[in-house]
C-alpha cells in the first residue's frame, strides 16, 4: 500500500464519520469503524469499553507502554457548512472535529503497525465516548481498562480548533481549565398572570439570579485569575398569563483550578439561596452539578519530547506556543493515576478563510473564523494528514 493510496482511504474514512455524526454515549457505529480499522492494522481489539469505547493493543517486544487516545463523539447542533459530506443525521454534527481525532488515532495506528521494526514497546489505541458531556473517559477506567491492558506509561491526544491549517499549539503545564455544569431549580408558587399578589414569581427571581451571577466573577475573585460564569440555559413557564410553579437555570463554570472553581461554585450557591429567600420562595431552590472537567497539566518533560518531534517532522514556524485556554477536556481523568500526559492542539482552518478574516492578530481574527461547536465549524480536509503525523510523530518519540 502507498502512502498516497493510505492517505485517500484515510480521507474517505474521515467523509464517512464527518456524515454520520453520534451524540455523546450512542457512538455505536464511529466505534465499530474504529475497531475495524484497528483489527485491520494488527491492534487485539476490544469494543463496549465503557458503553461505547474501544480500545486496541499492539505488543511489539520491550519498552514503554504508550496510549493514543481519540475522542468519537459529536454535538447536537444542526450542519450549516454545506460540504459535499456535511452531516446525514438530522441536528447532530461533528461540530468538534472528534471525526478528525478518531481519524487521527486510525491512521497513526495503521502507520505505526506497518513501522514496528522501527521501535519496542506497546500501544494502546483508546476511541473513548461521551467526552462533551465528561462521561466517556471516566466511565472507560470505571469499566477497567487499564485492568485489562495495563497502566500506560504516557498517553498522549490532541485536539483540533481554529487556527491556520496546518499548525500545531503546544504547551507546558496547565493547558485547560477545570470545568463544571450546575443545575439552579427555584421553587416559587404559581398562579393567574393577573395576581401576582397571590404567587411568588420564579421568573423574576431567575431573572436577578442571571444579573447577580455575574458578581461572582467581577467582584469576588481576584482580577488575575481568569473565571467564567456562563448562564447557556433559562427554562420557565408554558404561557403569557400563567406564573409558573418552577425556573430552571443552567451554568456552565470555568477557572484554572479545582480550588477557584469550588470557590465560584460556593458563591454561585450562596447567591441562589440568599436570592430564593429574598423573594419569599416557598423553599430553597434545589441546586445539582454535573460535568466534572479537571484541569489539563501537561507534563513538561514529556512535551519537551514531542514539540522537538513535532519541530522536527512540521518546521519549528508552524509548531506555536499556546498561552492557556478557558477550554475544558475530560481527558485528564485518564492521567488520575499520576500517569504522565501531553495534549496538543492541531490547526484546522483553510487558509483562505484565516487570510479573510477581519484583524491582524490571531485574537482578532478568531472572531472571525468558524470555531468549533459552531454549525459552520468546517476544517480544512489537509488536517487530516496533520493529525495523523502529529500522532504518529509523538507515539514514536515516546516508544523505545
Ligand atoms: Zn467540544
Ligand atoms: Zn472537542
Amino acid at each position: 500500500m502507498t502512502t498516497d493510496e493510505t492517505e485517500g482511504s484515510l480521507v474517505d474514512f474521515y467523509r464517512d464519520l464527518h456524515a454520520h455524526p453520534e451524540l455523546s454515549m450512542r457512538e455505536h457505529r464511529t466505534s465499530a469503524r474504529l475497531a475495524e480499522r484497528l483489527r485491520a492494522a494488527g491492534f487485539e481489539t476490544t469494543e463496549g469499553i465503557g458503553g461505547t469505547g474501544v480500545a486496541g493493543v499492539l505488543r511489539n517486544g520491550d519498552g514503554p507502554t504508550v496510549m493514543l487516545r481519540a475522542d468519537m463523539d459529536a454535538l447536537p447542533i444542526a450542519e450549516e457548512t454545506g460540504l459535499p459530506y456535511a452531516s446525514t443525521v438530522p441536528d447532530v454534527m461533528h461540530a468538534c472535529g472528534h471525526d478528525l481525532h478518531v481519524t487521527g488515532l486510525a491512521g497513526a495506528a495503521a502507520q505505526l503497525a506497518r513501522a514496528r521494526d522501527g521501535w519496542s514497546g506497546t500501544l494502546l489505541a483508546v476511541g473513548q465516548p461521551g467526552e462533551e458531556t465528561a462521561e466517556g473517559a471516566l466511565a472507560m477506567l470505571r469499566d477497567g481498562l487499564f485492568q485489562r491492558y495495563g497502566e500506560p506509561d504516557v498517553i498522549l491526544g490532541q485536539h483540533v480548533g481554529p487556527a491556520p491549517a496546518g499548525t500545531l499549539g503546544h504547551r507546558s503545564g496547565l493547558f485547560m481549565s477545570a470545568a463544571l455544569d450546575a443545575e439552579i431549580r427555584i421553587f416559587g408558587q404559581g398562579g393567574h398572570g393577573s395576581m401576582p399578589e397571590n404567587c411568588v414569581d420564579p421568573v423574576v427571581t431567575a431573572a436577578y439570579l442571571v444579573t447577580r451571577l455575574q458578581t461572582v466573577v467581577s467582584r469576588e475573585i481576584g482580577a488575575r485569575e481568569p473565571v467564567v460564569v456562563t448562564v447557556g440555559r433559562m427554562r420557565a413557564g408554558t404561557r403569557a398569563n400563567v406564573i409558573p410553579d418552577q425556573a430552571v437555570l443552567t451554568l456552565n463554570l470555568r477557572a484554572r483550578d479545582l480550588h477557584v472553581r469550588d470557590r465560584v461554585l460556593a458563591a454561585v450557591r450562596r447567591i441562589a439561596e440568599a436570592e430564593c429567600a429574598a423573594s419569599g420562595c416557598p423553599r430553597p431552590p434545589e441546586i445539582t452539578t454535573s460535568g466534572d472537567f479537571p484541569a489539563l497539566h501537561n507534563d513538561p518533560g514529556l512535551v519537551g519530547r514531542v514539540r522537538v518531534a513535532h519541530h522536527a517532522v512540521f518546521g519549528t514556524e508552524a509548531v506555536l506556543e499556546y498561552e492557556p485556554l478557558l477550554a475544558s477536556e475530560d481527558f485528564p481523568h485518564f492521567g488520575a493515576g499520576g500517569i504522565r500526559y501531553a495534549y496538543w492542539f492541531v490547526g484546522a482552518t483553510p487558509q483562505p478563510v484565516w487570510d479573510a478574516a477581519p484583524g491582524d492578530r490571531p485574537e482578532e481574527k478568531l472572531r472571525g473564523v468558524p470555531g468549533n461547536h459552531t454549525a459552520r465549524f468546517a476544517p480544512d480536509p489537509s488536517t487530516v494528514r496533520t493529525v495523523v503525523t502529529a500522532m504518529t510523530t509523538a507515539a514514536h518519540a515516546c516508544l523505545g
